[in-house]
Formats: structure tokens, C-alpha cells, sequence
């Protein structure tokens, strides 16, 4: 029997989180890369810049918008693009100030834009402010490849934890400049040793178990997995040991 994600209120997305918690890193000799947790729930924000031409694509700049500006700043990054790997309100709360402050396109599936609009019934189950909702620029597909700098990434749509639940894909020559381990941005999808609650609204345990198994699962096994909460683990890890995907 599968066990439970988390189903109460204050585990909002999985029933185990780790504890530790990433810090800012970056790597200067493939490409930028700064995670930090941001906000009540620690969604994990994520910049990649390429070095030379410093454009950045923003993954789920979820609250603390003046910290991410502040980052941003630090490194002379200039954002293109920002992602919304879904729509809960932990991942998406700052994508209009982020927007406002750098004009740079939103982008999400078209299946998580209903969340993304009803932002009140998320902001009231958790009882808390409802943030600033924007416009969404550019609707992501699967297979879509987003290009900035001289890095690219693919866009997978794993639902299950929500509808439009996206994960994107760094294959291992991204950075075309300099070569680094293929690297996973697994939103809610997946986790170190768990997997995003799907009780949620649009959420389906069949779903997120397909796209774990046909999609996320056929990565390679160095791949490094950075999910939307906690630490970073990699596919050959969570294919040995994480208790939803043993049969
Ligand atoms: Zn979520
Ligand atoms: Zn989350």
C-alpha cells in the first residue's frame, strides 16, 4: 500500500519534508544556479543565469520579491522569463511583482490558469492574504523548449499534484559554454523520499504516479532533482528509495 501524502492543512504539500533546507549556491563555472525557500510555506525559488550573456529565467518566485531582486542584482542578472511550475499560491504569489519589477513574461500551463485565478479559495484555506494576480504572457506545453542565454530547457507537464503541474528539464549540454549534470525542476511533482499531495484542488493520485513513472523516471539517473520544498536529491536516489514509486 502506497503511504499518504500529506492531507492536513499545515502540511501543505507532503507528508514528510526534510529538514534541511538548500542555501544559496551558485556555480560560476557552468551556470548560475541560486535556490532559496522563500515565504510561510519555503517554496524553493530558483535563479539559472547564463554567465556571459547574464539573462535569468526565475522559477516560482513565490513571496520575498525584494530578496529575489536583491539576488538578482548581486549577480548583474537580467530576468527573460518566469516560470510557474504551478499554480498554488506558495509558487505563484510573487509572480506579478516579479513581473511588474522586470517586464518579464509569465509563463504556466493552461490547465493550472483556473488556480491561478482563484486565488481567493487559496488564500482563504490557508487564511492568509490573498497576493497580487497578473496576466500569464505565455501558456507552457509539454516538449516546449525555453531558451535564454545560451541555456535551454524542456518543458514536461507532470499533473497530479495539480493540473498543470510542469517540471523543467536541463539536459546535460543546457549551458552549451560548459557542460553539467542534467538538472530536474520538479516543482510539487516530486520530492527527496515523497511526492506532492494530491488533494488538492484538480489534484489525482493516478496522474502524479503516470507522470513520475513515464516521464521523471526515464531521466537519467545523475539527474539532480531540485523540488519545490526542501533538499535537493537526484532520480537514481528517489528510483532506489522513494517509497511512492516502489511497486
Ligand atoms: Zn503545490
Ligand atoms: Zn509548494
Amino acid at each position: 500500500m502506497l503511504p499518504r501524502s500529506g492531507d492536513r492543512a499545515g502540511e501543505w504539500y507532503t507528508a514528510r519534508m526534510p529538514e534541511v533546507r538548500p542555501s544559496p549556491e551558485t556555480h560560476p563555472d557552468r551556470y548560475i544556479q541560486i535556490t532559496i525557500p522563500v515565504g510561510m510555506l519555503q517554496c524553493n525559488c530558483t535563479i539559472i543565469g547564463d554567465p556571459v550573456t547574464r539573462e535569468a529565467l526565475v522559477i516560482d518566485p513565490g513571496d520575498e520579491i525584494n530578496r529575489i531582486l536583491e539576488l538578482l542584482g548581486r549577480h548583474h542578472l537580467k530576468v527573460k522569463a518566469i516560470v510557474s511550475t504551478h499554480a498554488h499560491i506558495d509558487h505563484v504569489g510573487g509572480l506579478s511583482k516579479l513581473h511588474q519589477y522586470t517586464g518579464a513574461p509569465v509563463m504556466m500551463h493552461r490547465d493550472d490558469v483556473p488556480l491561478y485565478q482563484g486565488m481567493d479559495i487559496q488564500a482563504a484555506f490557508l487564511g492568509i492574504a490573498r497576493p497580487d494576480v497578473g496576466e500569464v504572457d505565455q501558456l507552457l506545453t509539454d516538449g516546449d523548449v525555453l531558451q535564454w542565454g545560451s541555456l535551454a530547457a524542456q518543458v514536461m507537464h507532470t499533473p497530479g499534484h495539480s493540473p498543470g503541474s510542469v517540471s523543467l528539464y536541463l539536459p546535460p549540454d543546457a549551458g552549451k559554454i560548459c557542460k553539467a549534470p542534467p538538472q530536474l525542476y520538479a516543482g510539487d511533482t516530486l520530492f527527496a523520499g515523497s511526492i506532492g499531495r494530491t488533494d488538492l484542488w484538480g489534484g489525482s493520485m493516478d496522474q502524479i504516479l503516470d507522470s513520475l513513472k513515464s516521464k521523471l523516471m526515464q531521466l537519467p539517473d545523475d539527474t539532480i532533482v531540485h523540488p519545490g520544498h526542501g533538499i535537493r536529491t537526484t532520480i537514481g536516489e528517489e528510483r532506489q528509495s522513494n517509497p511512492f514509486l516502489k511497486r
